[in-house]
């Protein structure tokens, strides 16, 4: 048995069998082969299993994200099959007697070189496709790509996992993740709580591919992983998870009732989500509506712009699929650890502190507008508001009203119905939001406070940095006294405070949240029902 001490981001016990998985940039190792008969083979077998997974990526991004932006994945399966790349690969392997993987990589070198030289916005996007298409055969050619998604449930285990492979993942078949590196509050953190998977990060370099194919526990809470488990600790698993599942039950007693304190205060508490896929699970823990609708990553997931009416749908498909209840929708906020392919961005020294969220959207207004109109239209469907990220001045905000109403204009002069009265609101993140609070609270409709970003800007701590993991401190004073400014510049100009940050969910922070002036909450599906009952539990009357 091995025992790796890590991080838990996400609660929850794991049993399973690891699924190593190998990342975005496979290592290429150079060398001489003498049976290029049976290399090629290998090449087609790869090309198959590529083909197969890109079909299964094709089924599952259609419903999600239109047949638009689905069909990445059919010119990616179309690339693979390409004459002239197959060629290039072929000749390789035959006259120089090198093997797959090498080929592979370098005919997608050469290609995608030529196509990315020719200036041109499609044959740029192509190029991208030539080498994530080289990237997955590699990757097939190692045996990773086969059977990491398919044929069951299984314990992802990387060095290290982007927020895009998260997202990625078929969650129905993920029992946990588990990485040697990361920083709890990145978003590919986030993303497993949200999709409610038990996860461990930072375990350090212990943990290896060799790990692929053994049995394991994960314990989410602890924050432990055991790799080929004594008999001892998997009786102890299989008893944590039997507890888990009675909590799960006891707490669905919550279902279909209003969260109110013991007082009588209604507290709404409303679900995050980062794709449409998640509102399943929102309707099931009885979301009273979602209040963030992290939308960058229906960027990141189609590897170009979505165009309006792909956003629309999306947009549409999640107001109705509410019924009625509020959704809250952040224009993107891309840059920092979440990177679009198809915004180019350049590297950045300090990328959190640099280009990203509403800085690019006013600056790249044709993408903004294009997103707002979807979201307009979309409110004709449903209850929407829109809320904006990384806000830090009044001016921000007063270009952002000013192409709303360039936007609603168009609108009306297309006759395209929408709700005029949509509401308004932007996150509190940066410590320059809190100290104009009393002037931007009288612009807007609501706050939402962003509790992961307004702690790093407050305590200068890298979110993603695990090595300043000590300094960034949540409960710290600062960040308690920058929430209590925004609750009261809110309150007096007659607007309310909503969190969204991940210091929401936490069960320690619900009544300090409440008595700082906090109205509302939006979690995590998974902790609906467990802060239902947390929030049933707390009377305001007594003295704190
Ligand atoms: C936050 O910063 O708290 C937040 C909700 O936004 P994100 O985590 O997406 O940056
Ligand atoms: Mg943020």
């Amino acid at each position: 048995m091995m025992k790796l001490k890590g991080k838990g981001v996400c609660p929850g016990i794991a049993i399973g069998i690891i699924s190593y998985f190998g990342g975005s940039e496979p290592d290429v190792s150079f060398r001489n082969i003498d049976d290029t008969a049976a290399e090629l083979e290998r090449v087609e077998k790869a090309k198959a299993c590529a083909k197969e997974q890109l079909a299964g990526m094709y089924e599952k991004a259609l419903p999600e994200l239109g047949r638009e932006s689905a069909e990445i994945f059919r010119i990616q399966c179309a690339l693979i099959d390409d004459r002239d790349y197959n060629n290039a690969v072929e000749n390789m392997i035959v006259s120089q007697k090198v093997n797959a993987e090498y080929a592979v990589a370098v005919a997608a070198d050469n290609f995608s070189a030529m196509l990315s030289a020719i200036e041109d916005d499609y044959m740029c996007a192509r190029s991208a496709d030539i080498k994530d298409v080289s990237h997955r055969l590699i990757r097939c050619l190692a045996g990773s790509g086969e059977k990491k998604f398919h044929g069951g449930k299984r314990i992802i285990c990387a060095y290290d996992l982007t927020p895009s492979e998260t997202f990625r993942m078929d969650r129905d078949n993920v029992l946990a993740f588990v990485t040697a590196r990361g920083s709890s509050r990145s978003h590919t953190a986030i993303l497993a709580r949200i999709m409610g998977i038990p996860s461990v990060i930072g375990t350090g370099r212990e943990l290896t591919p060799d790990c692929d194919g053994k049995l394991a526990v994960v314990d989410g809470a602890e924050g432990t992983v055991y790799i080929d488990p004594s008999p001892k600790i998997l009786e102890d698993a299989e008893r944590k998870l039997a507890e888990e599942e009675q909590s799960r039950l006891l707490a669905s007693e919550f279902i279909g009732r209003e969260t109110v304190t013991k007082d009588g205060r209604k507290i709404p508490l409303y679900a995050n989500i980062s794709s449409v896929s998640d509102l399943e699970s929102a309707v099931k823990n009885d979301a009273e509506g979602v209040g963030l609708f992290r939308t960058e990553f229906l960027f990141i997931e189609c590897g170009e712009f979505p165009s309006e009416d792909v956003q629309f749908e999306v947009y549409r498909h999640a107001a109705v699929s509410l019924d009625g209840k509020r959704l809250v929708i952040r224009t993107i906020d891309i840059g920092s650890d979440k990177k679009a392919d198809c915004f180019g961005l350049a590297h950045e020294e300090n990328p959190a502190m640099g280009y990203r969220g509403i800085r690019i959207c006013l600056d790249r207004t044709d993408i903004f507008k294009t997103q707002l109109r979807a979201i307009y239209r979309a409110s004709a469907f449903g209850k929407i508001a829109v809320m904006f990220p990384m806000i830090t001045s009044l001016n921000e905000v007063r270009k952002i009203k000013e192409i709303i109403s360039q936007v609603k204009n168009e609108l009306r002069l297309l006759e395209a119905p929408f709700d005029d009265n949509m509401e308004v609101g932007i996150m509190i993140e940066t410590p320059a939001a809190v100290m104009i609070s009393d002037i931007l609270a009288k612009e807007v409709d609501f706050f939402s406070i962003g509790s992961n970003d307004l702690t790093q800007y407050t305590l200068a701590a890298d979110r993603m940095n695990p090595a300043v993991d000590s300094f960034y401190d949540p409960y710290h004073e600062a960040v308690r006294r920058m929430i209590k400014l925004t609750a009261a510049n809110a309150r007096s100009a007659g607007i309310r405070t909503e969190i969204c940050g991940d210091l929401g969910s936490d069960p320690q922070m619900t009544e300090w949240l409440i008595r700082a002036g906090v109205d509302e909450f939006s979690v995590p599906p998974s902790d609906i029902l467990r802060m239902r009952k947390n929030i049933s539990c707390i009377d305001l009357s007594d003295k704190a």
